[in-house]
C-alpha cells in the first residue's frame, strides 16, 4: 500500500489566504446510503476522494446557497439507497462547494452506477431564484447557456458489483474500477452530457464545444445517448492515448483516467481549469506553486497529476515531484501574476433538457 504525504497540503493550508481565486470543493453526503454500501466497503470513500480530486481544482466561484427570511428553496435528487425521488427543505450549500449524495443499491441491466446533477424548486426574490439555479454562473442563463453551476447532485454504485476499490492499484480481470467509475460519474454531475450549456454544442452526432474541438483536432462524434464520447473515442493522459473516460462503458478489468478530451468537455461546459504547474489551483502559476513543488521534492510516493498529484508539484503522470515537474511550472511560469484559464466557449447553439446519464459495463 502505499500513504501519501500531506505536507504539500499542509504548507498550502497556510498560504492559500493571500491567493485569489480559490477551487471548488466536491463535498460528499453518505447520510442516504441506507444499504450501508461505504460502511461494508470503507476503502471506497478513499477512491471517492481520489475521484473529487480530479475536479477539485476547477476554479470557477459558485455562490452560496444560504435560504433566509422570503426566500426559501428545496433540493431533489434520486436517493442513491432506493432510487426514489427525496426532497430536502431549506439546506445551505457553502460556497463554491458542491454537495453530493453518494450511496449503493441493486442496479439491474448490467449498470455499474448512475448519476447527475440533482433538481430544485425555490421561492423568493429573483435574485434568490437566480442564485439557487445559476450560483452566479452568468453564463449559465443565458438564453443558450455557455456555464453551469448546479448544487450538486447524486451517484448510485451498484452493489452486486465486483468492485475493485484500490486507488493504487488496477483491477484484476473481470473486475470493475471503482476510481474510473466515480471519476466518470462525477462528471455527469458536473453536467457532462446533462447541463444545458453542453446540450447547447450537441449537434447530430457530434460535440462541438470549442476547446475539444482543438484538443481532438474536429468535432468529437457522440454515442446514441448524446452524453457521452462515441464508444472507443481516445484522449491522452500524461502523454499517453487511452480511451476517454466520458465513453459510455468501461471494460472490466480496465481504469480509466480523466484525459485531455474529458477536461475539455468541462472546460466547454463552462469550468474553468488552472493551467499545468498551478498546484494551488488559484490560476496563477507563481511563487506559491514552486513551494508546494520544493516542499516535496523528491517525495515518494505521490498521486500522479491526474490523481490530484498536482497538489503536490508533481505536474506529470510519474508517482515522484522531481525536475520534471520543475519544468512542467517553469514552463507555465507567469511573473505577471495573471490569470490563465482555459477559454470560455464562444459558441453558441440550440438549447434542451438535461437529463441522467447512465454508465454501462460490459464483460471483458
Ligand atoms: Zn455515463
Amino acid at each position: 500500500m502505499k500513504s501519501y504525504r500531506a505536507a504539500g497540503a499542509l504548507v498550502l493550508g497556510s498560504l492559500l489566504g493571500a491567493a485569489g481565486a480559490q477551487a471548488i470543493t466536491i463535498s460528499y453526503d453518505y447520510s442516504y446510503d441506507t444499504g450501508g454500501f461505504y460502511t461494508s466497503h470503507p476503502e471506497a470513500v478513499t477512491a471517492m476522494n481520489a475521484a473529487a480530486e480530479v475536479f477539485n481544482r476547477f476554479l470557477d466561484d459558485l455562490e452560496p446557497i444560504e435560504p433566509s427570511g422570503p426566500n426559501t428553496w428545496k433540493m431533489n435528487f434520486t436517493h442513491p439507497g432506493t432510487g426514489a425521488v427525496q426532497w430536502v427543505d431549506n439546506p445551505v450549500v457553502p460556497a463554491d462547494t458542491l454537495v453530493v449524495f453518494v450511496g449503493g443499491r441493486n442496479l439491474s441491466g448490467g449498470l455499474l452506477a448512475e448519476g447527475g446533477p440533482g433538481g430544485w424548486s425555490a421561492y423568493g426574490t429573483s435574485d434568490w431564484l437566480e442564485t439557487v439555479q445559476y450560483r452566479g454562473e452568468t453564463g449559465a442563463s443565458l438564453p443558450q447557456p455557455t456555464d453551469f453551476g448546479p448544487w450538486g447532485g447524486t451517484i448510485s454504485f451498484d452493489t452486486g458489483t465486483d468492485w475493485n476499490f484500490s486507488v493504487d492499484s488496477d483491477p484484476a480481470p473481470g473486475q470493475a474500477d471503482f476510481l474510473s467509475t466515480a471519476i466518470h460519474e462525477l462528471g455527469h454531475v458536473l453536467g457532462f452530457g446533462t447541463a444545458d450549456s453542453w446540450d447547447a454544442y450537441v449537434s447530430g452526432a457530434n460535440f462541438t464545444g470549442p476547446v475539444s474541438t482543438v484538443v481532438y483536432g474536429s468535432s468529437v462524434p457522440l454515442s446514441m445517448d448524446r452524453a457521452h464520447w462515441a464508444g472507443g473515442t481516445m484522449g491522452t493522459v500524461g502523454g499517453s492515448l487511452q480511451v476517454a473516460a466520458m465513453t459510455p462503458i468501461i471494460m472490466l478489468g480496465t481504469r480509466l483516467l480523466f484525459t485531455d478530451l474529458d477536461y475539455a468537455g468541462m472546460a466547454d461546459i463552462g469550468w474553468e481549469s488552472p493551467p499545468p504547474g498551478d498546484a494551488n489551483a488559484d490560476g496563477v502559476v507563481d511563487g506559491l506553486d514552486y513551494n508546494s513543488w520544493s516542499c516535496n521534492y523528491l517525495a515518494t510516493p505521490v498521486p500522479p497529476a491526474s490523481e490530484g498529484g498536482w497538489n503536490f508539484g508533481n505536474f506529470n503522470e510519474d508517482d515522484t515531484v522531481d525536475g520534471l515537474d520543475y519544468n512542467v511550472w517553469s514552463l507555465n511560469y507567469d511573473p505577471e501574476g495573471q490569470r490563465a484559464p482555459l477559454p470560455e466557449p464562444a459558441m453558441l447553439a440550440a438549447l434542451a433538457a438535461g437529463s441522467l446519464a447512465l454508465l454501462r459495463r460490459r464483460r471483458a
